[in-house]
């Protein structure tokens, strides 16, 4: 089955894949009615819950999914997909159940999202926690849970005061919370991803993370505010995801060192010990990349893994720290076009091309060298 078939069809492809779930388990053999015509093939669950016959297919799918706006087909689709899954028999149907909830979340019907999230907790054996912006699933001990919805809900008021809100966010997003370091991991790894402590994937708007208050409560708290931000950021400030990663993760370090009180956020953008020290020891061994360099790196230098990666995290929380607080105009006008020119036309290029106009790379990383030293 392709695009074309679908976008031909009147019934939505989340309606139509809901017909037939023949077999349990990751991969399902499918058989699809739309308009007198039958498709063949076989159905794979994706990680977040979706199903889909190829990787582009799914990707297709969400976006579908998320500009539909017709409230009968949106009705229909509830409707058919409600009685396809029952009562959650099977794993393939269980998960389906959890598209069927993000669905509505999409669809902005909040009570039908929590009912399709309480089935597919109770049959996953997960709880389903519902704070003001998010949706936890999670299968570690509620106390910790509910600490970490309170301070998601603190961080994204503290974002949209911060960033300036254009209209209130809503229960727009999914976190799955896991009790352990193996469960993620394995997640992480069918997403194709090797995140080591939590990441945000942009595709399913979830932020995924474990439970690590047995070794380090504040680094689960740092991890929440990071991929916050970069949910925040994606999803609102910009309305896409940022190609330049200095800028998607300097703001995230820059965030992550948040204080929290009393429900609220009392205070950001403190200096991060340990991006300074290893920032310092990358500085003395030459192991930094030169700033022309840096500001134009897409993902895949940046996320190169080891030391390298470290550095390049540091290098990023480095420089938004730097230009957050110099006092040197040149800079700041440097930043502030990047990110007017980054909103308005979301290129990342042309905003990059237009900031330089305003500061050459040969004064910003001077005036960036000086401010290091006396860091
Ligand atoms: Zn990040």
């Amino acid at each position: 089955m392709c695009a074309a078939h679908l976008r031909a069809g009147s019934v939505t492809l989340l309606a139509a894949l809901a017909i037939v779930f023949l077999a349990d388990g990751a991969q399902a053999d499918f058989l699809i009615l739309e308009n007198g015509r039958t498709y063949r093939g076989t159905l794979k669950a994706y990680p977040d819950g979706s199903v889909a016959t190829s990787e582009s297919e799914y990707r297709f799918s969400r976006e579908r999914v998320a500009r539909s706006s017709n409230e009968e087909s949106v009705a229909e689709v509830i409707e058919n997909w409600s009685g396809e899954i029952g009562e959650c028999a099977s794993g393939t149907a269980r998960e389906a159940c959890l598209s069927l909830a993000k669905f509505c979340v999409f669809q902005e019907r909040y009570k039908e999202a929590k009912k399709f999230f309480a089935l597919w907790g109770k049959h996953r054996k997960w709880m389903v926690f519902s704070s003001k912006y998010y949706f936890i699933l999670s299968n570690t001990k509620a106390k910790r849970v509910k600490e970490i919805g309170a301070r998601l809900d603190a961080i994204m008021r503290f974002y949209q005061k911060e960033f300036g809100a254009e209209r209130e966010p809503k229960q727009d997003f999914v976190v799955r919370f896991f009790k352990s370091e193996s469960q993620f991991g394995a997640f992480a790894r069918d997403a194709g991803l090797g995140a080591a402590g939590a990441y945000y994937d942009p595709s399913s708007r979830e932020l995924v993370l474990w439970d690590m208050s047995l070794t380090n409560k504040n680094l689960t708290f740092e991890a929440v505010y990071h991929e916050a931000n970069h949910q925040y950021v994606g999803a609102y400030y910009l309305a896409h995801q940022p190609k330049h990663v200095w800028f998607s993760e300097g703001l995230a370090t820059y965030y992550e060192t948040a204080k929290y009180k009393s429900k609220r956020i009392v205070d950001h953008g403190r200096k991060s010990q340990d991006y300074l020290t290893t920032l310092k020891a990358g500085i003395r061994s030459c192991r930094v990349t030169p700033m022309e360099k840096f500001l134009s790196m897409e993902y895949r230098d940046f996320y190169c893994g080891g030391k390298q990666e470290s550095l390049n995290y540091a290098q990023a929380w480095g420089l938004v720290y730097f230009l957050k607080n110099t006092k040197d105009k040149g800079c700041r006008a440097f930043f502030e076009r990047y990110i007017v020119v980054l909103r308005e036309t979301k290129d990342d290029e042309k905003a990059l091309a237009e900031a330089l106009d305003v500061v050459g790379f040969e004064a910003l990383e001077k005036a960036y060298e000086a401010f290091n030293k006396h860091l």
